[in-house]
């Protein structure tokens, strides 16, 4: 049987990375060992980490004003890192509160910069992006930071919010990253962990305007610090190699695919069938999200009647659509359609939908 994966990270990897991890495991290019057991300072593994950045620069046309950083500590620690390096103890960071993710990044900035929340939709359950024109943004903020994708509610911005003066913009890309063209030089700072959209937990990416690197704390730890990173290529100390190595994987099977802009053509369809699925059934399923705030990436859905949601994450799982299960704190049901699910996965999942509401309808 054919397993469809949904998980919301860590997520599916592209089958063919996964064959070509599987070839190379034991013996990398003929050196006769594993990428995990050579020296991240080797001659083969420096250019697995160069071919990896090479890529992600192509794909997401990104230039030489800025670093591309390969970090630990999920986007969990860039909570923490982005106010310590864009922003002293006493300025105000200016944060927008779509959801989960940036409630947390909220708290977490708390402990280092008076954090001014700049919008919120909590008043309406993180259903929709808040009105561009609504935002609260002090002209002396140190940055702007917003969550394009909020993996939980699946909320997502289909646009970059402009920011007035030179106040740099700052995004947690964690679900979204690679899903579309986005145009970097908007950006002060682009984060990502990489379990969601760009390969197995363990590795972050970093994207930084260069211009920005000697805002950091001085007292700030070394593996805070991006300037560490942007210095030493990464490699202040051992990186997460193998994460790196199954990055560059997944960089390589999205330029054979024709890069974002055609992962964005798919990934668009695929939110729309399953949108419409969900809207055409007629009540039975639902998704609260505002129709121009969907996610391409994280569809949730419950069913009306809620005593059927065991029955149908059991059937569905039965059927090879598996880790469906909506997050803890939202219940029902969540679909992630990352770019390595394929078309023919969503597909299965809005055939199993459709008979699964006929036989309990
Ligand atoms: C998953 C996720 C995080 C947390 O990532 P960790 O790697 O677990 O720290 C933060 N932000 C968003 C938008 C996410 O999807």
């Amino acid at each position: 049987m054919t397993v469809f994966n949904f998980s919301a990270g860590p997520a599916v990897l592209p089958a063919p990375v996964l064959e070509r991890a599987q070839n190379e495991l034991a013996n990398y290019a003929a050196t006769g060992v594993s990428v995990m057991e050579m020296s991240h300072r080797s001659a083969e593994f420096m250019d697995i980490a160069e071919r990896a950045e090479a890529s992600l620069r192509r794909l997401l046309g990104i230039n030489d004003d800025y670093s591309v950083l390969f970090m630990s500590g999920g986007a969990t620690m860039q909570f923490a890192m982005a106010p310590i390096n864009l922003s002293a103890p006493d300025d105000t960071v200016a944060i927008v509160n779509t959801g989960q993710w940036s409630t947390k990044a909220v708290k977490e900035g708390q402990r280092f910069a008076n954090v001014h929340v700049a919008a919120s939709s909590e008043a309406d359950g993180f259903c929709s992006v808040p009105d561009f024109d609504s935002w609260d943004v002090p002209a002396s903020a140190a940055y702007l930071h917003y969550t394009p994708n909020e993996t939980i509610g699946g909320v997502e911005f289909h646009s970059i919010p402009d920011v007035a003066g030179d106040i740099p913009l700052v995004a947690d890309m964690s679900s979204t990253i690679l899903s579309r063209p986005v145009d970097v030089s908007r950006f002060g700072m682009i984060y990502a962990g990489a379990q969601k959209n760009i390969g197995p937990a363990g590795i972050t990416i970093g994207i930084v305007r260069k211009d920005l690197l000697d805002r950091a704390r001085e007292d700030a730890p070394s593996l805070f610090k991006y300037k560490s990173y942007a210095d030493s290529g990464s490699m202040i100390n051992t990186p997460p190699t193998y994460p790196w190595y199954m990055a560059g994987l997944v960089f390589d099977w999205l330029e054979e695919r024709g890069g974002v802009a055609a992962m964005a053509k798919i990934n668009e369809a695929k939110a729309a069938r399953l949108y419409a699925a969900i809207d055409d059934s007629g009540g039975f399923y639902a998704n609260p999200v505002a129709k121009n705030a969907r996610s391409w990436m994280n569809v949730p859905f419950t069913i009306a009647d809620d005593a059927l949601t065991p029955v149908f994450l059991t059937e569905s799982a039965d059927a090879g659509l598996v880790q469906l299960k909506g997050h803890r704190s939202v219940g029902g049901m969540r679909a992630s359609i990352y770019n390595a699910m394929p078309e023919e996965g969503v597909d299965a999942l809005i055939g199993f939908m459709s008979d699964f509401r006929a036989r309990h309808g």
